[in-house]
């Protein structure tokens, strides 16, 4: 037999065949699971989703107990918690006499790095092994970008499509002749399809024991805690997973891009929070949508969109994030420096669209890609806010958010920080787009058809200045000409009009920004008074 072998589990690594467990030794090793507050705070994380990481850690400590584990499990409130990962493995190490300690790798550089030097300090052995529940592993990745100038997903997720067989014919060529139906899904909703309820989660005791903990304790933090509607067991998760196949998934194409005022949620998964904290699989996931264009049940456009987002995008980025870091964070392609403005918290803004993303990711920790990507994505990305500052911002306030996944889609997609390594061109747009794919703007304060004035959409004046100003950087990328020659052709006058425009808004921003604290309504300027359109509770 071989010595005691501590094995840790870390919040994000709820999935019982887990590389870490998998040769677990039932009656001689150890499974440490811990809640610490150096991880809970390192950002302000969201309410609710400390709530739902804590439930969903405790919930698997019990099933991994009753599969026959010996579990210790740390509770933040715990006397003893020494606050840290490294002070709760060095602990638990001395007091079971570990011979060596096993972890999965963490899905973040910063505790990676960190734990690297954790066998020195701890003088013992520490294996950090893959986190095979990917289906990218780091070097296919790195064998699929090497010599590669730009990393493109679309190419990437056409490799990852033959080498998984998913949505494949027998002649090994894509489904329905073409491997991408992204053309096919750009409808705005306006009206046009019920959007079906979403089950209630029933909360049990240890939810509302965390629920009051973390009242208590992170009272500070962004976000309400309740209503909670989260899944906190692989079971209960996929329980959502059916439901959304069978009433969400066959609209999913059509209504991706969509937007609506007071319809958070449209026809999309919800399932990032699962998938990322190891409470749903992913090959599953992609399996389970291609049975469903097999029998019938969700048309193509629908099912090749949403394996396209796991299958592509997901192990795309996280390719991207292990391959670029740590230098990746520090680029800042655009020089954007700006502080961010402070109604990214408090929501109390007279730019609508804003004001209602920021209201559901309050009350949800939730909001679509396009809602990240077209709207608070796309501002700061025209208002030249500091990356640091908006990523860290999506690290708090997302229940699926961990490091590996928010900083390439913010820094990379939303920000274009990175120069374009990721993306072909930035997703920069005006007003015009938000108008399309949304109800959000005939409630307005602002005129979306306007460019100058004083009700005059904020992002339209922002749109041509982001052009104008980063005209040396990107004035060359094709994909962008057409925006360019547009530019071009505006007289001088119209040009400086509206750079003296868009030069008042940001200024108005800085000025917003100088407490951390909201000011009274009355004392906002026009930008950021309050929207009675908006329920900011
Ligand atoms: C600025 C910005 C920040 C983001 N931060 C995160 C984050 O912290 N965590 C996160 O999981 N996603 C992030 N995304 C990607 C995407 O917005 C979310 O995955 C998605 O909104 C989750 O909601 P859903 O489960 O309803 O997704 P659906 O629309 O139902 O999509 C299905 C699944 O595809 C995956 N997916 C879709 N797009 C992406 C993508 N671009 N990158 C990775 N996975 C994707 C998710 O796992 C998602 O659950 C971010 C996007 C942007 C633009
Ligand atoms: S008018 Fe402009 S600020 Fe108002 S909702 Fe539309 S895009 Fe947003």
């Amino acid at each position: 037999m071989t010595g005691a072998t501590l094995r840790l589990v870390l919040g994000d690594q709820l999935s019982p065949t887990i590389s870490s467990l998998r040769d677990s030794h039932l009656g001689n090793d150890t499974v440490l699971i811990a809640e610490v507050m150096s991880e809970a705070t390192y950002v302000r994380h969201h309410k609710k989703k400390i709530a739902f990481l804590f439930s969903a850690m405790r919930h698997f400590a019990e099933e991994l107990r009753q599969a026959g584990h010996r579990v210790i499990y740390v509770r933040l409130d715990d006397a003893d918690n020494t606050g840290s990962l490294y002070g709760e493995v060095s602990r638990h190490a001395d007091m079971m006499r570990a011979d060596r300690i096993v972890v999965t790798e963490p899905g973040e550089w910063r505790l990676k790095a960190d734990m690297e030097g954790w066998a020195v300090r701890l003088a013992r052995p520490v294996d950090i092994l893959e986190d095979d529940r990917f289906l990218c592993s780091h070097v296919e990745f790195r064998r699929w970008a090497a010599n590669r100038k730009e990393l493109r997903m679309e190419f990437f997720y056409r490799e990852m499509r033959r080498r998984h067989d998913i949505l494949m014919d027998a002649a090994g060529k894509p489904e329905g002749g073409r491997w991408n139906f992204d053309s096919d899904n750009r409808r705005s909703l306006r009206g046009h399809e019920a959007i079906p309820r979403r089950p209630d989660m029933i909360m049990d005791a240890v939810t509302r024991q965390v629920i009051d903990l973390v009242e208590r304790v992170f009272a500070q933090h962004f976000g309400d805690i309740e209503p909670f509607d989260f899944a906190v067991t692989s079971i209960e998760a996929e329980r959502l997973m059916e439901w959304f196949f069978r009433h969400a998934l066959p609209y999913f194409g059509d209504y991706q891009d969509a937007m609506q005022q007071g319809a958070p949620f449209l026809f999309h998964s919800l399932l990032s929070p699962y998938l990322n904290c190891g409470l749903l699989d992913p090959r599953e996931l992609c399996r389970r949508a291609e049975t469903e264009w097999r029998k019938g049940r969700a048309p193509l456009n629908a099912v090749e969109g949403f394996i396209r987002q796991i299958l592509g995008w997901r192990e795309f980025i996280r390719g991207v994030y292990w391959l670029e870091m740590p230098g990746y964070a520090r680029s800042n392609a655009l020089a954007a420096t700006r502080p961010l403005p402070w109604f990214y918290w408090s929501g109390q803004t007279a730019m609508n669209c804003i004001a209602q993303v920021v209201g559901e990711t309050r009350r949800n920790a939730y909001a679509h890609h396009i809602q990240r990507l077209m709207v608070t994505g796309n501002f700061a990305l025209l208002a030249g806010i500091a990356p640091a500052e908006v990523e860290a911002w999506y690290l708090a306030v997302y229940a699926d958010a961990y490091d590996w996944v928010e900083l390439p889609n913010t820094h990379g997609m939303a920000l274009f920080a990175d120069g374009g390594r990721l993306a072909s061109k930035p997703y920069a747009a005006s007003g015009k787009y938000i108008q399309r794919m949304s109800d959000y703007c005939r409630p307005c304060r602002y005129d979306v058809k306007q460019t100058l004035g004083s009700t005059a959409c904020p992002f339209n004046a922002l749109y041509w200045d982001f052009l104008s100003r980063n005209a040396d950087r990107l004035g060359r990328n094709p994909r962008l000409a057409m925006p360019y020659r547009n530019l071009a052709r505006m007289p001088a006058s119209q040009r400086q009009a509206i750079s003296l425009k868009a030069a008042e808004i940001l200024a108005s921003l800085d000025d917003s920004d100088r407490g951390s604290h909201p000011a009274p309504a009355e004392q906002m300027p026009l930008l950021l008074a309050g929207n009675d359109q908006a329920d900011m509770t």
